[in-house]
This record gives C-alpha cells, structure tokens and sequence, in this order.
C-alpha cells in the first residue's frame, strides 16, 4: 500500500514512546520511576469529577457547537479577560479537546507552505511538526543554559527574514522550566510591531509558576489581534485524559479554526465542557495545593541533580520539568536516556526529544512523588558514578 508523502512530515512526541517501553520492562517485573512523561500524578479535583457526571446526567452527551458551548466560551473569556487583564469576547475563544488542537488549527489557519515560523529549540516537539506539516520550514531559536534558556528581541531579530510569519513563545517552557520575563515580552512586542508576524503563545503553564505573576505577551499594545494564547485544563487542573483546552485569538481566526474543528472532531466533548465550568468558577485551593507540592519537589530534585559530581542544574521557574546539563557522562543524551532506562530503572527523555540543542541535557518531569524522586535521584546517582570518573 501507498501512503501519502505527507506524513514523512509530521512528527511525534517521543514521551510516548518511551513510557511504552518503560511499560514493557514492568510487565517484565523490572522496577521504572517515572520521570518521562508531562502530567501531573494528583486526581482530578472531585467538584470537576462530580461537575462532569451531573452533566452526563442533565444530558450533555450531546454534539454541541464547533467553537465550544457559550456558556463556556464566556467563562473562558471572563477568566482570561481577568487574569490576563486583557478584554476578551466570547467570540474570540475557541474550545478545544486539550491544547494541541489549538496549536495545529492556527499554524494551519496562518501559515502557508514556504513561509518560516521560529520555533525555541530545546522546545515542545509537535510545534516543529505541525509546521513542517503544513509545507512551511521550522527556523531553531536555540535556547541556551548560560541565558536561563531564555531568549531576547535581539535572539529573534537574527533570524527574521521577510518570509518569517509567526514567533512560537512558550512561557512557562517545556522542557526547561524558563520562564519569559515582562521586559523580554516588551521587547518580542516591540520587535513584531508593524510586521505581518503573528505569535503563538503556549501558556498551557500559566498557573504552574513559582514566583512573580505570569503574563501574556498578547496584553502588550497591539499585540492582541496578532497573538494566538493557547491555554487549557489539561496542566492547572490534573485534566490530561478529559481533553481539553482552549485558544484565544482574532474573532476572524476563531472563524476559521473553529471551521477546522468542524472537518476534524466537529466539537469537544459537551459534559467536559460543563465541567470546566466548575474548574474554572470553583475554589482554586487544589490547584495551589499542587503548585505548592510541585515547588518542593523542584527544591528536592535541583538540588539532588546539582549535588551529583558533574552534573549541573538550573533551577526552573515554572512548569514542572529539569534540564540538567549531563555532558560528563561521556555519552550522548539518547544513550543516556536509553542506559538510564534499561540499567538504572529510570524513565526520562533525551534533551533532543526536543531538538537539536538539547544534545548534552536529559528532561526529568518531577510529576512524581517526592518518594520516587529520591529513588530515582539515588539510581541516577549511582548511574553516573563511574561514568562520569570514565569520561574524566
Ligand atoms: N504545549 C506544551 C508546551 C505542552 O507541554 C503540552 C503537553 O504536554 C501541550 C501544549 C498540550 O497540552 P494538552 O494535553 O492540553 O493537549
């Protein structure tokens, strides 16, 4: 059989891949901490989970509108609106089954073949996919140790060409945990001022922040009509299975991306959505019981990386990912993420799971307990003993 030339295009989220393998070695009865996968280990608060099955019963169960429900489209808009302290429309939000649909729909909706979208490097890997899909190029922004992997105007301004159509910002970032400061998103406002570039802003992170306020650069002069600002449930509210996100954008692109929505899943699920409601409209206290627990484990797993001989961390700033530097264990980062799965029992990902400069890093999500973080830092530990004396 043939299949289409197209998918040689697309790419994949190697997390999956190796949880799949990780997997296979339990059900061979090996013990694996799991470090490699991008979600957050607590429950679903219960009045989402209780919200969700009065929904079923009240009867949406339903196909409801591409967009989203208004009902939840004027929540989300009321939530940005107040936390973002921009003016947001109903009109402007499209619902979603988790935040990647956003992120597809609006490079597909923005973005024509030959056109060139900067994309961070280390970065999540589907924004390199997704463009490489629609028949555009992907130019790197390398993201580097020694600038807290942030970037700066001057970053971006190197690699704009008159082709360049849209900036990919994600802040909070994964894989590294950095995090844009208000200054840095003055200064990408002032830099796309009065060109035809439009920004992605991945804020799937927001609420998983550590200090300070978080920001969109879409709350900067002009930048509204241009900024894409991909948020969702999927981070804040321990919701990855439920499926569900959202985008705020032009109330014409929301036209157009909730036309892609129709081609594709013709809406998100309709009890979920009620549930996002109560997500949204609920006490809050759950989610600052997490974020709170996430900041201990950062504190445990920083420092346990920085106090192991030749490696060294960068203490992140929100999201709930490590890059430690593992340059002196002699090896490249795909034989580490490989030999510290099958030798050690550790399941992490390789810093080119998310691009060429990330060669030399390893990605640990400590979306774990505190217990298996320790475990897995004393595994590590071991790991890296005589590798690191061999490499010397
Ligand atoms: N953006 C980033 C940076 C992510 O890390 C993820 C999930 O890992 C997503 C978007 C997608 O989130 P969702 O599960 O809501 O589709």
């Amino acid at each position: 059989m043939r299949y289409a030339d197209r998918m040689n295009l697309l790419g994949t989220e190697t997390a999956f891949e190796v949880l799949a393998k990780a997997r296979a070695l339990e059900a061979q009865g090996r013990s694996i901490i799991h470090l490699e996968i991008g979600e957050p280990d607590f429950d679903t608060p219960a009045p989402i989970r209780a919200a969700a099955i009065r929904a079923i019963d009240e009867g949406f169960t339903h196909y409801g509108p591409s967009a989203g429900l208004p009902e939840v489209r004027e929540a989300i808009a009321a939530h940005i609106a107040r936390d973002r302290g921009i003016p947001v429309a109903p009109d402007q939000v499209v619902v979603t089954p988790g935040g990647k649909p956003v992120l597809t729909f609006a490079i597909l909706a923005t973005v024509n073949p030959g056109d060139e979208v900067i994309v961070p490097n280390p970065g999540f890997p589907i924004y390199e996919s997704v463009v490489r899909f629609a028949g555009a190029t992907a130019v790197s922004l390398p993201l580097r140790e020694e600038q807290a992997f942030r970037f700066g105007a001057a970053d971006v301004e190197a690699l704009l060409t008159p082709r360049t159509r849209m900036i990919v910002l994600n802040s909070p970032h994964n894989p590294t945990g950095s995090v844009l400061t208000p200054r840095d998103l003055d200064e990408i406002a002032s830099l796309v001022k009065g060109r035809d570039i439009w920004i992605l802003s991945d804020e799937i992170y927001s609420r998983i922040l550590y200090d300070g306020v978080h920001e969109t650069i879409a709350s900067r002069p002009g930048m509204q009509e241009r900024t894409i600002l991909l948020d969702g449930f999927s981070k804040t509210y321990a919701m990855t299975g439920w499926r569900l996100g959202y985008g705020v954008m032009n109330a014409t692109l929301a036209k157009h991306v909730a036309r892609l929505a129709t081609n594709v899943y013709s809406c998100a699920t309709s009890f979920v959505q009620r549930a996002a409601l109560t997500a949204l409209g609920g006490p809050q206290d759950e989610v600052k019981a997490m974020v709170a627990e996430f900041r201990r484990r950062r504190d445990a797993v920083v420092a346990g990386l920085n106090a192991i001989p030749g490696v060294t961390c960068a203490k992140p700033a929100g999201a709930f990912y490590v890059f430690p530097n593992v340059t002196a264990l002699g090896m490249t980062s795909a034989e580490a993420e490989s030999a510290l799965l099958s030798e050690a029992g550790v399941a992490a990902l390789s810093g080119t799971a998310f691009g060429s400069a990330g060669e030399g890093y390893l990605r640990f999500s400590y979306a774990n307990s505190i217990e298996n973080i320790r475990e897995a830092l004393k595994r590590f530990e071991a790991f890296a003993a005589g590798r690191v004396r061999a490499a010397r």
